[in-house]
């Protein structure tokens, strides 16, 4: 299931009105962003060069924010993932990967809505980014993100439906490091030929398991 935006372009702008957002302005030197697929399997690690690259890091999320997309393979994943992680401003939930989803995506709070997140799985998100604060369960730096399972949501991700659950009980908060290493071991168990993966970017929002 991947979440999809229902709305027209236009409305998307409106939305997007007065947020910290990339414009639609193509830049020149992105090679190819526009055509075919960002990672491609067989492709070889763009931090190592020697090994197969696994994960593609997209923190653009879809071409919205600006950054440079990297190619990781499974050696380069923790390291790299850490540092990005160490990097976000703002707080986000992190739904873990699992099963055969094979991307990752970033969902914005405000957005979230428009991608047929009911109402009030957007008000348990709402006041679970809110708790966000505490040190982190793992090392006891600053924590910024909310860590959930697949116990915490409907595996099947159904779209207009309440997919979030048992959102009252322990929830797992972490640090950019602790979360990055997090990640890091939830993408190698899964053992995809290729996963695309996201970055939080902006104040507040979600990262949540999708693909076909
Ligand atoms: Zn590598
Ligand atoms: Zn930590």
């Amino acid at each position: 299931m991947v979440f999809r935006r229902a709305e027209t372009d236009q409305q998307r702008e409106e939305d997007e009105n007065g947020l910290n957002i990339v414009s639609d302005e193509e830049e020149d030197d992105d090679e190819g962003e526009m055509t075919g697929d960002l990672f491609e399997p067989g492709q070889l690690c763009d931090v190592c060069s020697k090994e197969e690259g696994r994960v593609g890091l997209d923190p653009t999320c879809r071409g919205q924010y600006d950054g440079d997309p990297v190619f990781l393979c499974f050696g380069c994943l923790t390291g790299a993932l850490q540092d990005a992680y160490k990097s976000v401003e703002g707080v986000a939930i992190i739904v873990e990967s699992f099963d055969e989803y094979s991307d990752h995506y970033y969902y914005r709070l405000d957005e979230m809505p428009a991608y047929q997140f009911v109402r009030e799985d957007v008000e348990a998100i709402s006041w679970l980014l809110l708790t966000i604060g505490d040190n982190c369960a793992r090392c006891g730096e600053q924590g910024h993100f909310a860590w959930l399972t697949r116990e915490n949501v409907d595996e099947h991700l159904p779209e207009n439906k309440a997919l979030f659950r048992k959102l009252d009980g322990e929830i797992e908060h972490l640090c950019g490091a602790c979360a990055g290493a997090a990640l890091s071991a939830s993408y190698k168990s899964l053992e995809l030929p290729l996963m695309t993966v996201e970055l939080p970017r902006s104040a507040m929002g979600i990262m949540m398991p999708t693909g076909e």
